[in-house]
């Protein structure tokens, strides 16, 4: 095997070790619990789980292996079996000087390739998740080899001018088993008091007139209608969809999300038709491909609808940057993406590739939501940690989760 050339450097700064060519040492992963005992419209997350990967290099500082560390989002289980069985053995099994980039860096796109190989096409489901993770984790990887934040090494891989400071918005509202009006009151006044602007609620999982109670509460305290967005959570047949938007029309909301099956752009295209505000969908697209069906069918609107794919369940930043690309071929602006998941490595990407914005999940679904003490929200926007990678390692909830997967 010969020697990969020297490694270029990286941001002005030398070298991950002189010309030996970088190695994947291991690739462990398991299965965390999620903490949320709240619902929404569909889903309960009562006994949901999560991939936390770790790829761990060759290279050694301080005593220890640099490792690379993500997980698959939130929401849609833990894949243990699918990263175990094919895609991890398939990496591992790869010629090392064909994951690697110019730079000596893995190449998150061969990683990409090589963890789906002899996969068929299409079937977007759990694999898409199960990729994501781990190739999420080599970005965390390549950034902390080169000593800079995740979101620094995006905005340099794809050549944008990243975000400093982040608009963020409060994802919460759920349908607890101790619901109220007052409840939900006091959840949106807190957020506010953390120094939220910008707040978002579950609809669907009660009646139309409980969800208006609900949500004319919710604007008492938010102040109007623009800083409210409402979540359906793919819930509603075509008639359903069209009661709500009529309902909720008048308070000319932030956005209407996922208000039906997600690949149903049909009904997408047709609520669209009539409701005049801003509607929100894309987080169960998992690929390029799903997201140029709802851009031909869906009737999304340039400069108005938004569109929350989430690289964490879509094979990860390689897969998710080609969405980006392409909405922005069709004359959509990337100021209008904000993707599903309110943590740490989607608040890099945003970052990294000059987004609209991220969400947060105030108090709610640890260890993974929501971010580090490091991250400081003021005037509904966070701030980045500058420590390199993701800097999942500062997150205290995942620590305890972290040493086990590292020890
Ligand atoms: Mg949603």
């Amino acid at each position: 095997m010969r020697h990969a050339p020297p490694l270029k450097t990286v941001f002005g700064q030398l070298a991950i070790r002189g010309s030996a060519l970088l190695k994947i040492a291991e690739i462990r992963e398991i299965s965390v619990p999620l903490e949320a005992k709240i619902s929404n419209a569909l889903v309960s997350f009562v006994g949901h789980d999560v991939s936390l990967v770790a790829v761990i290099s060759d290279v050694i500082r301080a005593g220890k292996p640099v490792a690379g560390l993500a997980f698959n989002s939130i929401g849609r289980f833990a894949q243990s079996g699918i990263l175990r069985e094919r895609l991890i053995p398939r990496l591992i099994s790869a010629d090392p000087e064909k994951l690697l980039d110019d730079d000596g860096l893995f190449d998150c796109d061969k990683i990409q390739r090589f963890a789906l190989r002899n996969e068929k096409p299409g079937g977007h489901g759990d694999r898409a998740s199960a990729v994501a993770a781990l190739e999420l984790a080599f970005w965390d990887l390549n950034a902390k080899l080169a000593n800079k934040p995740a979101y620094a090494m995006i905005a340099r891989h794809f050549g944008i001018t990243p975000l400093l400071r982040v608009p963020v918005y409060a994802a919460g509202g759920y349908y607890y088993s101790h619901d109220s009006l007052a409840a939900l009151r006091d959840e949106l006044s807190r957020y506010i008091d953390w120094g939220f602007d910008a707040f978002k609620i579950k609809i669907g999982g009660a009646s139309l007139s409980q969800d208006m109670a609900r949500i004319e509460a919710s604007i008492e305290i938010c102040g109007d209608g623009g800083r409210l967005a409402v979540d359906a959570n793919g819930r509603f047949a075509y008639a359903q969809a069209r009661a709500y938007a009529k309902e909720i029309q008048p308070l000319a909301l932030r956005w209407f999300e996922e208000m039906g099956d997600p690949l149903d752009f049909d009904l997408n295209r047709k609520i669209i038709g009539f409701y005049p505000g801003p509607v929100a969908t894309g987080e169960n697209l998992f690929s390029s491909q799903d997201v140029k069906n709802l851009l031909n069918f869906g009737g999304m609107r340039p400069g108005y609808d938004i569109f929350q794919m989430d690289a964490g369940l879509s094979y990860g930043l390689t897969e998710y940057a080609a969405m980006v690309a392409m909405l922005e071929d069709h004359g959509f602006d990337r100021k209008f993406m904000y993707p599903h998941g309110g943590h740490l490595i989607n608040l890099h990407i945003v970052a990294g590739l000059n987004l609209g914005g991220c969400e947060a999940y105030p108090s709610v679904f640890q260890p993974f939501g929501g971010y580090s003490a490091e991250c400081v929200i003021d005037n509904g926007f966070i701030t980045l940690p500058d420590r390199p990678g993701f800097g999942l390692d500062a997150k205290a909830e995942l620590q305890p989760f972290i040493e086990r997967l590292l020890a």
